[in-house]
């Protein structure tokens, strides 16, 4: 069994996607392609953004969108450790001083009250400039932008949001790309939008952002690419990506249906079993992940690994208890991420997943549970 079936995917979408490449291979224009600006403004038809810049990763949409706000040494970066590397390593890579911020522990999302905290002891400590938060879309479900938004007003901070996971989920009617000052995405092969290499992108509906991303995108390029007006990165994205997402959006939204149907199925059979992924009224999660808590994690992971069901354990380390965030600061306590460590497992969500699959799935975790 698969955790991802990026095989199948590609079977049903195998005539349109050598077609596609095709076109690509005829006209010969690798980077900027017309494929890149046609997926831009159909990603803001989909979103509702008014701009998207498309990308080389969601890694790098992160790093251009803190460099566009001139993120450096100095300021405080506020985001949860229960998250992918990328999220706070740009901050970090900036120079500027990562705080992280516990979660809550039913949907995984930074904790609206723990980050409230966390600012204003940054501000007593005085020796740092509160700047951005990052909130995270974790396993698909937004976090709670309304209440982020509220303290990113009052104590003037920039929001940026770290949907890599997110895309096609929706927050109050919002989908995911209209969410904070900034939304980023990744189109990682394994994503809920994933292109066949790197790629990522970056929406704003702010005009001058917009601008200084897409020369940051370029090497700083000014009016033409030989004028370098401010130091920028190699953040293009390849036009064959371009090409096959074009393709993949077509179906994403029947994709999103089978993970919501995949979604209910687990929670209605698991429920009085395991820990079961909450969804508020007023979201909609893109069920990048279908995320269970247990305290028999380990004996649910090695049962289903015994009958070839690949689980996996997004996060085993949560990111304040690695080397490299040993400069970060940890200013409360971080007791819901480390607890999430130590309980949560990823069992397989994807579009294609078989019903007998998944009943399978289902059977072997009751098992478990039951003995
Ligand atoms: C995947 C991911 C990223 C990074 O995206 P890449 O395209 O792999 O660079 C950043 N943040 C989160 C939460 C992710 O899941």
């Amino acid at each position: 069994m698969k955790f991802v079936d990026l095989n199948t995917q590609f079977e049903v979408l195998e005539t349109d996607i050598r077609a596609a490449i095709d076109r690509v291979l005829d006209h010969c224009q690798f980077i900027m392609g017309p494929e890149v600006g046609e997926l831009e403004s159909l990603l803001c038809d989909y979103t509702k953004a008014k701009h998207t810049i498309c990308c080389s990763s969601g890694t790098d949409a992160l790093l251009m969108s803190l460099m566009a706000w001139g993120v450096k040494p100095g300021d405080a970066v506020f985001t949860t450790p229960f998250t992918f590397i990328a999220t706070a390593e740009m901050a970090q890579l900036l120079g500027a001083t990562v705080v992280f911020v516990d979660v809550d522990e039913k949907n995984f999302n930074i904790d609206p009250e723990s980050l409230a905290r966390s600012i204003e002891d940054v501000k007593k400590q005085g020796d740092l400039k509160p700047k951005v938060i990052i909130p995270v879309d974790l396993f698909g479900l937004p976090a709670d932008y309304d209440a982020i938004q509220e303290l990113a007003d009052k104590h003037n901070l920039k929001v940026l949001a770290d949907g890599c996971q997110g895309f096609g989920g929706r927050y109050k009617g919002k989908a995911v790309g209209l969410l904070g000052d900034v939304t980023v995405t990744s189109f990682f092969p394994a994503k809920t939008l994933g292109a066949y290499g790197d790629g990522g992108a970056v929406f704003t509906d702010d005009d001058e952002l917009e601008e200084l991303i897409r020369s940051i995108r370029i090497h700083g390029m000014g009016k033409s690419q030989y004028e370098n007006v401010r130091t920028g990165i190699t953040g293009r994205i390849d036009t064959f990506q371009a090409a096959i997402l074009i393709c993949k959006l077509k179906v994403f939204d029947e994709e999103l249906k089978a993970r919501q149907r995949i979604a209910d199925t687990y929670s209605k059979a698991l429920k009085d079993y395991v820990h079961i992924p909450v969804v508020e009224a007023g979201y909609q999660s893109a069920w990048a992940q279908y995320t269970i808590r247990s305290d028999r994690r380990e004996e649910i992971r090695q049962h289903l690994q015994k009958h070839d069901v690949p689980a996996v354990v997004y996060y085993p380390l949560p990111l304040h208890r690695q080397k490299v965030f040993a400069q970060a600061r940890t200013i409360n306590e971080l007791p819901v991420s480390e607890r999430l460590s130590d309980t949560v497992l990823s069992i397989p969500i994807h579009p294609y997943l078989q019903p007998a699959e998944q009943s399978r799935i289902i059977e072997l975790i009751i098992e478990v549970m039951d003995s």
